[in-house]
């Protein structure tokens, strides 16, 4: 994959402010989408927007951020806690409706909390790492690739030695 210069982020992964707009519509499509359910006064239905926001934000992000690397590693970042979200939501709908019924439910709850835990170690592996050459927490995992959005230094992951580094390329 060829890098272009103009990925770069001197200053780091601070967010652009094309992304800060993302966020100001994020914002506002979830409370468009919960405010009717408040009015009605049907707070559970409107709790679904707390699981939704993640994939949402992704979504407006591919849709919208400017084309580039950083833009697949947020949008995979932001969309990884997505199951957990869901999972967390779930509980929180099995407590307030009660214990009844939940018996035959149950183990399925307890297999769900531990995919929804599970997943949570994938928003870890995608976080970015300090780049040796900058010094900067901006390397970020791409595939087989490790790409510094600050300075441009990168490391390929050979497929066969998975996890170490081949001498830099540049
Ligand atoms: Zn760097």
């Amino acid at each position: 994959m060829p890098m272009q210069s103009s990925w770069l982020r001197p200053n780091g992964l601070r967010p652009t402010l094309r992304q800060l707009m993302i966020l100001v519509i994020h914002s506002a499509l979830l409370f468009a989408l919960v405010t009717p359910f408040l009015r009605g006064g049907s707070f559970l239905i409107a709790s679904i927007v707390l699981p939704l926001s993640p994939p949402l934000l992704a979504g407006l992000i591919l849709l919208l951020d400017a084309p580039g690397p950083v833009k697949y590693w947020l949008v995979g970042l932001i969309a990884s806690p997505t199951l957990a979200g869901f999972v967390a939501w779930l509980d929180f709908l099995a407590v307030e409706v009660g214990t009844r019924g939940l018996d035959r439910a149950f183990p399925l709850l307890v297999l769900l909390n531990v995919l929804g835990l599970s997943s949570l170690i994938l928003v870890f592996k995608r976080l970015p790492r300090r780049c040796s050459e900058c010094g900067r927490r901006s390397m970020l995992p791409l595939a087989q690739l490790r790409w510094c959005a600050t300075c441009g230094f990168r490391t390929i992951l050979q497929p066969e030695k998975r996890g170490r580094a081949k001498p830099p390329t540049r």
